[in-house]
Parts: C-alpha cells; sequence; structure tokens
C-alpha cells in the first residue's frame, strides 16, 4: 500500500512542485488549500486526493484531518508574507496573518495528524521555513517574527519526538519564483516581478526536489535543517543582479 503525504497549501507554487515529485515518488499525496479548484486539477493530473484546508480556521484543519485516513508524512508548506512595512509603520493585521497562518496553522495541523503520524511507525513532518527564519532584514519584521517563530516550533518538536517514531525537518528557502511575491504585495504583479528581475530565483521544483530527498532518507537518518539560496542570493537582502 502507498504511504500517504499530507501537503498543506498545494495549490501553488512549492507546495504543488512538492505534491507532483511526491506522487511520482509513489506517495499517495492529500493536498490541501482554500482554492479546491486549483487543488482538484493537480488531484486529477497526479491521481492525489484534494480536500479544502483552511489552516487558520481550527474546524477546517479537524474536518480535513479527520478524513485522513492515515499519515506517514504531513508536509507544513501554506504559508506566505503580507506587506514590506517598517517596524515604525507595522500593520497589526498583516501581522496577524502571518503568525495564524505559518505559525499556528502549522501548530494546529501538527498536533492533529501526530497520532496517526505516530501510529504509521515511521513519520515525518517537513516544514517549509524561509530563510526569514534565520536573518532579520528590514520590512521583514512580520514575516522574520512568524517564521523564526516556526523554527523554534519545528526544532521543540524534534527536542520533544525523540524516542518516537516521528523525523522533524525543516527547509528554508531563499528567494523561490512562486506566488510568493504577488501575495506580499496584494497582488500587484509588476511589484512581485521586480524581486526577480535581473536574477535566476529557485523555482518550485528546486523546493520539492529537497522535499522528496528528504522523504526518502532511511528512517534512521532525520535531516534537521537545510537552509538552500538561489546561487546569486548570499543572504536575505544580498542578491547579484544582471541588469
Ligand atoms: P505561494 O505560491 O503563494 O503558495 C502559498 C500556498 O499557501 C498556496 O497554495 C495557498 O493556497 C496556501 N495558503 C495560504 N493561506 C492558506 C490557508 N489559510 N490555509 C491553507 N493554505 C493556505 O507561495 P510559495 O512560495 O509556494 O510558499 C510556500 C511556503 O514557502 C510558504 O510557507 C512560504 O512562506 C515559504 N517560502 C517561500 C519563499 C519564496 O521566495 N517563494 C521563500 C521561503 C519560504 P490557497 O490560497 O489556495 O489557500
Amino acid at each position: 500500500m502507498p504511504k500517504t503525504a499530507v501537503i498543506t497549501g498545494a495549490s501553488s507554487g512549492i507546495g504543488a512542485a512538492s505534491a507532483r515529485a511526491l506522487a511520482a515518488d509513489g506517495w499517495h499525496v492529500v493536498i490541501g488549500a482554500r482554492r479546491v479548484d486549483r487543488l482538484e486539477a493537480l488531484a486529477a493530473e497526479i491521481g492525489g486526493t484534494a480536500m479544502e484546508l483552511d489552516v487558520t480556521d481550527q474546524a477546517s484543519v479537524d474536518a480535513f484531518c479527520e478524513a485522513v485516513e492515515s499519515c506517514d508524512l504531513l508536509l507544513n508548506n501554506a504559508g506566505g508574507a503580507l506587506g514590506t512595512a517598517s517596524m515604525a509603520e507595522a500593520d497589526i493585521d498583516q501581522w496577524q496573518w502571518m503568525y495564524d497562518v505559518n505559525v499556528l496553522g502549522t501548530v494546529r495541523m501538527t498536533k492533529a495528524l501526530l497520532p496517526k503520524l505516530v501510529a504509521s511507525g515511521d513519520g515525518q513532518v517537513i516544514v517549509i521555513g524561509s530563510i526569514a527564519a534565520r536573518e532579520p532584514y528590514k520590512g521583514g519584521g512580520g514575516y522574520n517574527a512568524a517564521k523564526h517563530a516556526v523554527a523554534a516550533a519545528t526544532r521543540v518538536l524534534r527536542l520533544e519526538l525523540i524516542g518516537q517514531p516521528v523525523r522533524v525537518s525543516e527547509i528554508d528557502p531563499g528567494m523561490v519564483e512562486t506566488e510568493f511575491s504577488v501575495v506580499r504585495f496584494g497582488g500587484d504583479e509588476e511589484k512581485a516581478a521586480k524581486v526577480y528581475e535581473g536574477v535566476t530565483p529557485m523555482s518550485a521544483e528546486d523546493i520539492a526536489d529537497a522535499v522528496r530527498w528528504v522523504a526518502s532518507r532511511p528512517r534512521h537518518v532525520n535531516i534537521d535543517q537545510i537552509l538552500m539560496l538561489a546561487t546569486a542570493q548570499t543572504s536575505a537582502q544580498v542578491v547579484h543582479r544582471e541588469l
């Protein structure tokens, strides 16, 4: 019987690419996000199961996780950033959304699926963090705070699960061209495109390659943390552009 991988935020970007990669490796993928039409198209393409999921809504998380029969891998990927306001101009609603989707979303999903992950006998939790979890940058306050919190919670989980059959891994990407920047800039595609101007960023498939590698290590190997950057990026805001 194929193993089951649950992937949050699979309607786009890294989540969708990871669903494709894991399905190609023989996993049964259960994919969740709010945009169900996209999920259903992807599920039809790769033979997975699509279900509506809002990780900021406890009732939605409960319904989704109850419908998951068994779970061998949870990829906590749903998340994102809003805005680039300075601390002086911090938008509390944006901070609240970033904390809810990135941090509490990861906690809600992990807590709900942990019994099934333990019961699998060889469970794995993979969290998509960010370089923003390791390095504060100007204008990144809310996202930095949220991703630092995600990293802290992930590392606590790893500590607490020692001796139990669940591995815990964190993959922290730098710049990846997805819908991330369009969301961050409130739908402003021109502003989002400028982020990738003159540079070859990583693709969602590059991160999915790391996910599939982490997911396919033997059970005695836990990949704790991976930081992966585009060659042209050496730090959150140090990017070489060929303009
Ligand atoms: P993306 O293309 O915008 O994808 C984000 C995904 O999260 C979408 O599928 C979205 O689906 C889902 N999502 C957002 N809110 C959700 C909610 N409340 N409940 C369920 N799903 C929700 O961006 P991405 O780059 O692939 O982002 C994936 C992860 O990588 C995020 O955690 C992001 O912070 C992280 N990351 C991205 C980059 C980058 O440069 N792109 C770098 C480092 C880390 P719906 O809107 O359909 O719900």
